[in-house]
């Protein structure tokens, strides 16, 4: 009886926030007194499975079946529900992200177990299986007992600190006998964003609204975030109007992050947008408006034109970055 966890890879490497997932699950197994079970499908290398031993995986399944890619969600669907059968599993972790969020609910309802979305934290097993999670668009709180034999738990990505520790999982095949609809979904092309730090990986992240007038002016957000080694991201307009692609929008309607640092510039906090950036651990606005709603919540706030503030952090942290040589 394992607790099942399923690990993301992008051409054999392994997500940062698939280490996080198996790092939750291996600690809610060590609590219910069984083991941890990292499902990988695909072409990974030995070593690169190995090392989630280092994070509490006691083994790994691997599917060794190559025409899977991470789009064919009922194949993961599929390989989740073999290996929680095979390992008697009462609880499954997937991160909360896009794969996910189509994978997971398809297992819950072949299980019957119940399912908690957006997990922020581990189970409190003292009262049942008591989980806190996201509710109302990040704007709230909400702590459900799962009460099924099964339960299907998905994580926020950044939410569990990561610990490397020293640790050996066993690499074991998973037999899967798959169907042909669950290929129903065939990937005929793929733009590779190349160069960029991943924005649901990062843990900085500098971020602009319509205050920057103009894609001519993006420069600013790009140079401040190269100083710092972080990814870019937008509000929708800002998307909308093609000044930014659409994968940089984050909020209601876009991406979920929680980076460590949210450097928000000339965007002007509305709810739809907080939805998705307020569980960041420090948020920084630049905004000339003094009544600009993103100052609520916000831990340091900069009242200035970003024409100008944003130039001066990015020399500020160039200089900063100098002297520390
Ligand atoms: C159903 C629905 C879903 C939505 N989903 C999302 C979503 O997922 N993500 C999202 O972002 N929005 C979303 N929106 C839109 C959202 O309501 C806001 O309209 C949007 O977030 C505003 O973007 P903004 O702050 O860039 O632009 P604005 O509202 O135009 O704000 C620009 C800000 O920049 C400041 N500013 C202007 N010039 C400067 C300057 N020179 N220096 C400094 N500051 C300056 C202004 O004071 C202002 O605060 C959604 C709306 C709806 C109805």
């Amino acid at each position: 009886m394992s607790v099942i966890v399923l690990v993301e890879h992008t051409e054999g490497i392994i997500k940062k926030k698939s280490f996080e997932a198996v790092q939750y699950a291996s600690v809610i197994a060590k609590k219910t007194g069984t083991t941890t079970a990292a499902v990988v499908a695909g072409n990974v290398a030995e070593s690169e499975m190995q090392a989630l031993g280092n994070y509490g995986a006691d083994k790994v399944l691997h599917v060794t079946n190559y025409k899977i890619n991470s789009s064919q969600h009922r194949a993961f669907a599929r390989i989740l529900v073999t290996a929680a059968k095979q390992e008697n599993s009462a609880v499954i972790v997937t991160l909360h992200d896009v794969n996910g969020r189509a994978i997971a609910p398809r297992v819950a309802v072949v299980l019957k177990a119940g399912l908690v979305s957006g997990a922020l934290s581990l189970p409190d097993t003292d009262k049942g299986f008591v989980v806190k999670k996201s509710a109302f668009s990040g704007k709230a709180f909400a702590f459900v007992n799962v009460t099924s034999d099964i339960k299907v738990v998905m994580l926020i990505p950044n939410t569990f600190p990561l610990v490397k520790t020293e640790g050996t999982a066993a690499i074991e095949k998973l037999d899967v006998s798959f169907e042909d609809k669950d290929f129903g979904v065939k990937v005929v092309s793929v733009d590779k964003i190349t160069g960029e730090i991943p924005l649901s990986d990062a843990e900085l992240v500098v971020s602009g609204g319509r205050g920057l007038k103009g894609p001519e002016n993006w420069g600013l957000i790009e140079d401040l975030a190269k100083e710092l080694g972080a990814a870019t991201a937008c509000s929708r307009p800002v998307a909308d109007a093609h000044w930014r692609p659409h994968h940089e929008h984050v909020g209601q309607t876009g991406g979920t992050i929680r980076p460590h640092l949210y450097i928000a510039a000339g965007i002007s906090g509305a709810i739809q947008h907080l939805a998705g950036v307020s569980g960041s651990k420090t948020i920084v606005v630049i905004n000339k408006d003094p009544e600009a709603p993103f100052f609520k919540a916000a831990n340091y706030g900069v009242v200035g034109d970003v024409m100008e503030v944003l130039p001066r952090l990015t020399e500020a942290v160039r200089k900063f970055k100098s002297q520390q040589h």
